[in-house]
């Protein structure tokens, strides 16, 4: 039977103390215990259902958890301060001091700045890959390989991770496959794919309204049970903890991502057509010309379509920003880093997401200076706003058909 994550979270049902229709945020930091030994044993991690203090959990931060979990098909989740503050520790939990990471080459840029530059100091080492080459991705385990990393589409290049084909190799090679999800909540389940660990930066579409960060890391329970260890757990002694009150607005949030995800994506859809068919160098994986468009559909869930995310490239970086600060002028959105808002985003990624990331290296891998990147809004008149990205780009002589 096919699998529905909008379904999974709608079943959820709350009530908050009062018979409210949303839970009550538990607004404390600690917890009482009517007697010091159900204290001792919670600490032990023996006593479920006892709260100890909420850096280890809270009842928000569950209820967010379990609805995240819900939708991607495992078993639970830990919510975290920010995307990076659930990468950061499922790296650091899954490796140590002498392992290696298989990674791709096209990843959000503080990831690649993590595993390149940060994790070295622990003696942690990284090769980066082209990740939609399962031969070259093998090529590159080692005895001492311990994790299989990717983005299901990456940030910013819009490649489409064969998920399935790698959690084949990480099986082989007992590896953890962890994926990040964050440019296709809904749309691609990777946990149904044969992905270990998932991850979401909460901050693009599944908050969606740009007024939080937050992440989410999904897994087993086993695994989340390590990452909260109070001996070792790197959720717990890292210390990148979701506040409750902002948990239970993300979990508000998430219950219209199958809405908007569905706008997203037809908007997304419709400029991408438009685009190419203007002659303009365009990336989005529900083009046919994309090279993994046939992948991509074989992993969808289809009601939700292919994303809200399209690349183009108008030549050269002036251009690029010539055109941004145009389209900001008209309001046809905003020139911000960042997804997932109801309004248009767009940035030139090489100097600004993926900056870290050197200019041979963003070259060799296809990051072409006059690339926009754009996270296209839930626009009701998304024709309107074809007609005056159009005009825009009429006016700078930007080469159109
Ligand atoms: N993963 C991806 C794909 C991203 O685009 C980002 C941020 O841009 C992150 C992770 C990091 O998330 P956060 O900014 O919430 O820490």
């Amino acid at each position: 039977m096919a699998f529905k994550p909008a379904n999974n979270i709608q079943d959820l049902q709350y009530f908050g103390e009062f018979g409210g229709v949303n839970p009550s945020i538990s607004d404390s930091s600690t917890y009482t215990f009517l007697s010091a030994k159900t204290m001792f044993d919670t600490f032990e991690g023996n006593a479920d259902g006892c709260y100890l203090y909420s850096r280890h959990s809270s009842p928000s931060n569950l209820y967010l958890g379990e609805a995240l979990a819900a939708m991607e098909g495992t078993e639970t989740a830990n919510v975290t301060a920010s995307g990076m503050g659930a990468i950061t520790p499922v790296i650091m939990q899954l490796c140590g001091s002498g392992d290696h990471v298989v990674s791709s080459r096209t990843i959000y840029g503080g990831t690649y700045a993590f595993l390149k530059n940060f994790t070295p100091r622990f003696n942690i080492e990284t090769s980066f890959v082209d990740i939609t080459k399962l031969d070259v991705v093998e090529a590159a385990i080692t005895k001492n390989t311990k994790v299989l990393y990717c983005e299901s589409v990456s940030n910013p290049l819009l490649e489409v991770a064969d998920i399935e084909g790698l959690s084949k190799i990480a099986k082989k090679h007992n590896l953890k496959l962890v994926v990040d999800n964050t440019f296709s909540p809904l749309s691609i389940s990777p946990a149904k794919l044969g992905a270990d660990v998932v991850i979401h930066s909460l901050t693009k579409f599944i908050n969606g309204s740009s007024d939080t960060v937050g992440g989410v890391v999904c897994g087993t329970q086993e695994f989340i049970n390590d990452l909260r260890n109070v001996n070792d757990g790197a959720c717990m002694l890292l210390g990148s903890t979701m506040d409750s009150l902002r948990s239970a607005s993300v979990l508000k949030n998430l219950r219209t991502l199958h809405i908007r995800m569905q706008q997203h994506s037809k908007n997304a859809s419709y400029l991408a057509e438009k685009f190419e068919n203007d002659g303009l160098k365009t990336v989005y994986p529900g083009l046919k010309s994309h090279p993994s468009h046939e992948l991509f559909k074989s992993m969808m869930n289809k009601q939700y379509g292919f994303g809200g995310m399209l690349t183009i490239d108008v030549g050269s970086l002036d251009k690029a920003n010539e055109l941004m600060e145009m389209m900001q002028e008209k309001n046809l959105g905003y020139l911000a880093v960042s997804l997932g808002f109801y309004k248009t985003l767009f940035s030139a990624p090489g100097s600004s997401t993926s900056s870290e990331i050197p200019e041979d290296e963003q070259e060799e891998m296809g990051l072409s200076d006059g690339l926009i990147r754009f996270s296209i809004g839930l626009d009701a008149d998304i024709e309107r706003t074809y007609n005056m990205m159009r005009e825009c780009m009429e006016k700078l002589s930007i080469e159109i058909n």
